[in-house]
């Protein structure tokens, strides 16, 4: 009866042309667990989701490619669309697959969504033994404390690819582009500064973001060419990619050395957050989710063809019962035996807020203190309404996601979008407002004229935990790029000036800082904008860098440890940020100047008064009465009196009483 009513339903979309949404929701939904492989030494389990197949059948291989299937067995019909089958003995490095049989016709052969080991380029899974893929002491792996309250606002990101991280011929790193690059440490530059895992832990952040690390398409991991990309192409989202693996034909060794990686990371009190991209397949038509259940993960237009709000393809369905129950398994599974705490959700504005908000709840509950934040915007259109969507507008709707501050990127050093364009911290004195914006964390303020900012013209956030302060990341070009690009004829000093404008503005402001490597000795990607497949000759991290620009390098730890002493830098509510910014209101044009009431933040400095200036030319401010202190060991404020002080262009001033 319910296979009828699925066919007529079927047949009035069709005739209708409406959306093949309100098919797919009469699908029974398994509320169960289990779905994927359940191994035991004695048995194994197999599970998949495909309610509209007709049949089904597990393929059994010796090799994770090439080779024929040396066993085909006929998976039983289980409750609410599921098929299974039970197979005795020990199924131990057994590579498998699954087909479905839809409509009379066998679909491609496919890995189970939920797989958790495959051999090499994801093609098969493989039965593998999880407890084998713990390295010493993983029992005992903690993630270090990074607030004692687990206040977002303590973290400090710092967002690495971690191929670019090691293979550079300077890292001296010997695992170069691997997961055990980044786990080594005592590892140094030519002239004996700390890279790798040793400068992240010197510099000080909190959290280090790795760009994806779950099995991508791209790259062929049997290749001994060197390949490149970012890995913003899912594959298996519930198994470590393959290439950053000293071994990718065995399931196991990628496992234990992202393992590794990460537990290398805990002892270096470091936490680590992982980039995921669950807004869309790297295939559309052929991949697993599809072939199993043709369309029921992925949103359509109303030509029944796939929606495009990545620009990628096509675009999930997280509103469907069986992709948000996919996604809320696949972050728990990634932080229970990974230790992984805090994800960044690409192109979050794709998803719905009900299920980020089921995410973030279930991700608390089992991990206090786990950081959560994505991209509040999309590529393009979306059939879901706005207000459905985890978009920026909307961050206030979203408990404990955040989101990234565009209006604060692009105020800081000019438009993503127009390569030409200056921003505050290079002259554009119309973007303060924006930078203001940025400063309270997209928060109300009354000082604020938000008519003026950039993009939002209207507070977003509902507190500084909403927002990610930041002027670069991957995307678009790093800040170093975008200051040569917007200035031509400008002078390198001055270049330097405003890249350490900038990065003062974010490890000043309230909200989550966030940083892009090697933007601490201004990191250039050769004036390249988007160079996800560009190459180590782009994207790998050049650890000279580090020797030259050692002055920069040691002035951002500085400004590190000044944000992780203060708590005025780190305020958690609106209120406090409303009640105890004062911004100056008679400044030089080109330039902001704000007090923090410390005191009232129970900091041990009273009052803290900072000054950007934007402009080509030394600034004069007038100080609030009291006896300052410069908080910077810099020579850009050296010229202060009591009432006064000069800052020189392209600077930032930052004075405190204690
Ligand atoms: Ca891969």
């Amino acid at each position: 009866m319910k296979k009828l009513l699925l066919i007529l339903t079927s047949i009035i979309c069709l005739l209708q042309k409406t959306s093949s949404q309100a098919l797919y929701q009469q699908y029974p939904v398994y509320n169960g667990t289990g779905l994927g492989l359940s191994y035991t030494p004695a048995r194994s389990l197999f599970r998949i989701w495909s309610p509209t197949a007709e049949e089904a059948r597990l393929l059994l291989y010796r090799d994770g490619e090439g080779g024929n299937s040396f066993q085909t067995t006929s998976l039983l019909k289980g409750e609410s669309g599921t098929w299974w089958v039970q197979l005795p003995g020990d199924l131990k490095k057994t590579f498998y697959t699954f087909q479905v049989k839809i409509n009379n016709r066998w679909s491609d052969e496919v890995t189970d969504p939920y797989v958790k080991a495959v051999g090499v380029n994801g093609r098969r899974g493989m039965v593998i033994d999880l407890a084998e893929t713990n390295p010493a002491g993983w029992s005992r792996d903690k993630s270090p404390v990074f607030s004692k309250n687990n206040q977002p606002t303590d973290a400090v990101i710092y967002e690495l690819h971690i191929r670019d991280a090691s293979i550079h011929l300077n890292s001296g790193i010997a695992h170069k582009g691997k997961f055990a690059g980044l786990a080594e440490t005592g590892t140094v530059n030519q002239n004996g500064m700390a890279t790798g895992l040793d400068h992240l832990k010197e510099l000080g952040v909190t959290h280090v973001h790795l760009l994806p690390f779950y099995d991508f398409s791209s790259v062929d991991e049997s290749s001994s060419k060197q390949q490149y990309n970012w890995g913003y192409d899912p594959l298996n989202y519930n198994v470590p990619e393959g290439s950053f693996s000293s071994n990718p034909y065995d399931g196991v060794t990628r496992i234990k050395e992202l393992k590794q990686m990460i537990s290398a990371f805990h002892q270096k009190g470091l936490r680590v957050v992982m980039d995921v991209v669950f807004n869309h397949t790297a295939r559309s038509e052929n991949s697993n989710f599809n072939q199993l259940v043709p369309g029921y993960y992925y949103r359509h237009k109303k030509d029944g063809n796939f929606s495009n709000a990545t620009a990628c393809g096509n675009e999930t369905a997280s509103d469907m019962p069986m992709m948000r129950k996919f996604m809320l398994e696949s972050v728990l599974y990634w932080v229970k035996e990974y230790h992984i705490d805090g994800f960044r959700f690409d192109l979050m504005g794709v998803h719905d807020i009900e299920t980020m908000n089921t995410i973030s709840k279930a991700l608390n509950a089992v991990k206090p203190g786990i950081l959560l934040y994505g991209e509040g915007w999309t590529a393009g259109e979306s059939p879901l309404p706005d207000s459905l969507r985890a978009l920026k507008k909307n961050v206030a709707k979203l408990n404990g996601v955040a989101v990234f501050s565009d209006d604060l990127r692009d105020g800081i050093k000019g438009s993503v979008f127009d390569l030409k364009e200056n921003g505050f911290v290079s002259g554009k004195a119309s973007f303060a407002e924006s930078v203001k914006f940025g400063i309270v964390a997209s928060c109300k303020h009354p000082q604020v004229n938000y008519a003026k900012v950039n993009y939002a013209k209207a507070p977003y956030a509902n507190s500084p935990g909403d927002v990610i302060t930041y002027c670069e990341c991957h995307d678009n070009n790093v800040l170093w790029d975008k200051l040569v690009l917007s200035n031509p004829g400008v002078a390198n000093a001055d270049l330097k000036r405003m890249h350490r404008l900038a990065l003062t503005i974010v490890l000043t402001s309230q909200g989550i800082p966030f940083l892009h490597a090697g933007t601490e000795f201004m990191r250039s990607k050769k004036g390249v904008e988007n160079s996800y497949n560009s190459g180590d000759s782009i994207n790998a991290i050049d650890w000279s860098l580090k020797t030259e620009n050692i002055d920069l390098t040691r002035y951002v730890e500085q400004l590190i440890r000044m944000r992780k002493m203060h708590p005025s830098f780190r305020m958690t509510t609106a209120a406090q940020i409303r009640e105890n910014i004062h911004f100056d209101g008679k400044v030089p044009v080109g330039t902001i100047a704000y007090t923090i009431n410390g005191t009232a933040m129970k900091d041990s400095w009273k009052n803290i008064w900072i000054a950007f200036n934007g402009t080509s030319e030394e600034k004069t401010f007038i100080l609030p009465a009291g006896n300052w202190k410069n908080a910077l060991q810099e020579d850009v404020t050296k010229h202060y009196e009591q009432r006064s002080v000069q800052v020189g262009k392209y600077s930032a001033a930052i004075l405190f009483m204690d």
